[in-house]
């Protein structure tokens, strides 16, 4: 699943490639995956001539402002990602042949198709650019609704602060986990109504980084420890951010690129290899239905 770096960085490029154009309608082959409930006509009737304010972001949530205090509540889910095309151009006459006599465009729209096969919505816009929503599993949604509304959906308004938020200071982490002192530092961190953005693969980095196992019960963490898993989450989500988010699977960018922080993956998904920094091999756990990767010894 898209957890936040990934999001953000969707999030910033719809920003820089879609504010201030307009939709002009609507497609879906999957019209389950909107709400209010509607056919994809209706749902484009509605959409239809709103203008793209500006893209937001809470934890994994995507929220496209539209004119007429309109909102487009996007989520991911497991296999989500959107992408944006450009205007299609209209093809140069002399384009070249390749040794396997394709032309290099074919050979574009080759790899598009393979990345793109699971187009369930698309959005057309007056530039004449697309927002495409692949979703291979169809566990994606899209909601439409006044501004107000969307924010006080009980989902939205359940979040926990934004791992990111630079309003969350060290104190404030502190305070917010304290509150839970019964609980597991690795299920605590996934809560998206404590702290939204963190989800599995992310949780195992931060606490490789922080030297914490996973299953420590929070009361029993010291200050000096929460600092440290602090530390650890700031540093690890603005790396994974610059770096454009983790392809461990299917996340891609809105050009159809992997990110690159699977590159440097301490020990998500490293089952049975040695860890970097000591040697010892990775074990994988399950925690809160999950899977969690950790190094038995420079984690207690
Ligand atoms: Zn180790």
């Amino acid at each position: 699943m898209p957890e936040l770096p990934e999001v953000e960085t969707v999030v910033s490029d719809l920003n820089k490639k879609i504010k201030g154009d307009m939709i002009v309608s609507f497609w879906s082959e999957w019209p389950k995956a909107i709400k209010p409930a509607s056919s994809a006509d209706e749902f484009s009737k509605k959409i239809q001539n709103r203008k793209i304010l500006g893209v937001r972001r809470i934890g994994k949530n995507i929220f496209i402002d539209l004119s007429g205090n309109k909102t487009l509540y996007i989520h991911l889910k497991m296999t989500g990602h959107l992408l944006i095309k450009p205007k299609k151009e209209v093809r140069p006459l002399s384009t070249k042949t390749t040794k396997r006599g394709q032309t290099s465009n074919e050979k574009q729209n080759y790899f598009e198709d393979k990345v793109n096969q699971y187009i369930r919505h698309k959005f057309f816009l007056k530039s004449g650019k697309t927002i495409e929503f692949s979703d291979l599993r169809k566990f994606g949604k899209i909601v439409l609704d006044s501004t107000d509304k969307i924010n006080n959906l009980k989902e939205i308004k359940n979040l926990g602060i934004d791992a990111l938020d630079p309003k969350l200071t060290f104190q404030k982490f502190q305070e917010i986990l304290e509150k839970k002192p019964k609980a597991k530092i690795g299920i605590v961190l996934m809560d998206q109504n404590v702290m939204a953005g963190i989800g599995n693969i992310y949780r195992s980095e931060i606490l490789f980084s922080a030297g914490i196992l996973p299953e420590r019960i929070i009361s029993s963490i010291s200050k000096k420890d929460l600092q440290k898993i602090y530390d650890a989450t700031i540093k690890i989500l603005k790396k994974a951010v610059k770096m454009r988010g983790t392809s461990d699977s299917d996340y891609r960018d809105t050009s159809g690129a992997p990110g690159n922080f699977q590159k440097v993956l301490a020990v998500y998904n490293r089952e049975r290899q040695k860890c970097k920094k000591c040697g010892t091999i990775i074990q994988r756990e399950t925690l809160g239905q999950r899977s969690v990767f950790i190094c038995k010894r420079c984690q207690k």
